[in-house]
């Protein structure tokens, strides 16, 4: 009788294991091994995963990660999305990075009407539609009132 309890709750924490592998409750299937025994050992074996948790898992440990374009799950070390092919990684947030800085260093040459470091800028290509500062470029240049850089700017958001 004894060997029996004892073989059950062996049972209780087998399943608990293997339920607890698929994302499952390892509570809930501890007792369900407890009550069955072996019987629940089978049940936790053929019980379909929680692919969902599992996921959130794996995502929570950076095992996967989301792809940052169609959004679908990829290997965590991936750098092209095996469904959509676009890179993924740090190059593209580094990218993201210099662009923000580039703006803020012309934000920063506005507010010190530094109309060299502004017409430098410029002219080296700053595409001020992708400008992730809170303010406009122009809008900010005209409340510094620097006729100078608001020029510069004004020509060069009109082409
Ligand atoms: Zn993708």
């Amino acid at each position: 009788m004894v060997g029996y309890i004892f073989l059950w709750a062996i049972c209780g924490v087998v399943a608990a294991i293997i339920a607890s592998g698929k994302g499952l409750g390892a509570g809930l299937w501890f007792v369900i091994g407890l009550l069955l025994g072996p019987f629940g050992v089978l049940c936790s074996l053929f019980v379909s995963k929680n692919n969902e948790k599992l996921q959130n898992q794996a995502l929570a440990v950076g095992e996967l990660k989301k792809c940052q374009f169609c959004a679908e799950l990829i290997k965590g070390e991936a750098n092209i999305c095996r469904f959509c092919n676009r890179e993924q990684e740090e190059l593209q947030e580094a990218v993201h990075k210099t662009m923000g800085s580039i703006h803020k260093k012309l934000q920063d040459a506005i507010s010190n009407s530094d109309v060299l470091l502004v017409k430098q800028l410029l002219d080296d290509g700053l595409d001020l539609s992708t400008n992730d500062q809170a303010f406009e470029h122009l809008e900010y240049a005209k409340l510094h009132k620097n006729e100078e850089i608001i020029s510069l700017l004004e020509n060069a958001s009109s082409h």
